[in-house]
């Protein structure tokens, strides 16, 4: 079958990826994979030898003749978007112990489909997702460096990251243009417990010109109370976002008040 580009259809075809993709998902029996965009199943296959319950999401019906052949008792192929589905709803009659998800997507939908999966409310034990190069760097980025950004920010409030493995273009058939890197990210079970919308709408703003410093882009907000909390970090006045850790943010965000109606 004709890979479509349109649908970022670029397959693993490197057995040590698919096996070290694999076994970031240790599960038993009684457990509940998700996974996200198995195209002609490469995943698939292996992930089915752990026995455990399976649910694909895939969007292209196309790939009903490969894939439909893997479907059984306790695999499930959902042919929709994944950005589209309600996933405790798809979930609500399996009886699982622990659920994992494990997506190979086009790169253009990589932080839709993380949000999609934060907004659905589900507890689950491990994501472990394939991502292009840059991105994983900015997922993975520490402050003061140049791939720290808003996205770090919110994703590293949420979850734990680290990276897996690097894969090189040539695991895919057809060879795409970037490099991947495979990524594990465990929900938190220690967040502080915060407006998450809030927080997002001034993490926006926190980053909304890099080059300025946060007092320029928090120029809505009392400054004098931020102020006191840079103090509290030995922070100087004229600091940028980028140079702020999680703690930090989240320190500002409890405490500030915007000074105008905006
Ligand atoms: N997991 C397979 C592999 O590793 O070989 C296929 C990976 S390929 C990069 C991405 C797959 O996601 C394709 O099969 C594509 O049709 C599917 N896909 C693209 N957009 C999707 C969406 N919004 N929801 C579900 N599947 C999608």
């Amino acid at each position: 079958m004709k890979a479509k580009k349109s649908l970022g259809q670029n397959f693993l075809i490197d057995k040590n990826v698919i096996s070290k993709i694999v076994t970031e998902v240790l599960v038993c029996n009684d457990d509940l994979i998700i996974e996200i965009g198995p195209g002609q199943g490469a995943l698939t296959k292996k992930l089915k030898e752990y026995n455990a319950s399976l649910i694909c999401y895939e969007i292209d019906k196309d790939l009903s003749g490969i894939l439909g052949n893997l479907e059984d008792d306790k695999t499930k192929v959902i042919w929709q978007d994944f950005l589209k589905s309600n996933i405790k709803d798809d979930i609500k009659n399996i009886k699982y112990n622990k659920l994992f998800i494990v997506g190979n997507l086009p790169y253009y939908i990589t932080t839709p489909i993380i949000e999609h999966i934060m907004a659905s409310n589900i507890n689950f034990e491990k994501l472990v997702i394939m991502v292009q190069k840059e991105v994983a760097d900015r997922f993975l980025a520490r402050p003061h460096s140049k791939e720290y950004g808003y996205i770090t920010v919110v994703l590293n409030y949420f979850f734990d990251i680290s990276k897996v493995t690097d894969v090189s273009k040539y695991a895919f058939n057809p060879v795409p243009k970037v490099e991947s890197t495979v990524l594990r990210l465990i929900p938190k079970s220690n967040k502080e417990r915060i407006d998450f919308d809030k927080y997002k709408e001034f993490l926006k703003m926190c980053f909304r010109q890099k080059r300025k410093t946060l007092k320029n882009n928090l120029s809505d907000y009392n400054w004098e109370t931020i102020k006191e909390i840079l103090d509290k970090y030995d922070l100087k006045e004229n600091v940028r976002a980028e140079e702020l850790n999680e703690k930090i943010f989240i320190d500002i965000f409890q405490k500030i008040k915007p000074r105008k109606n905006s």
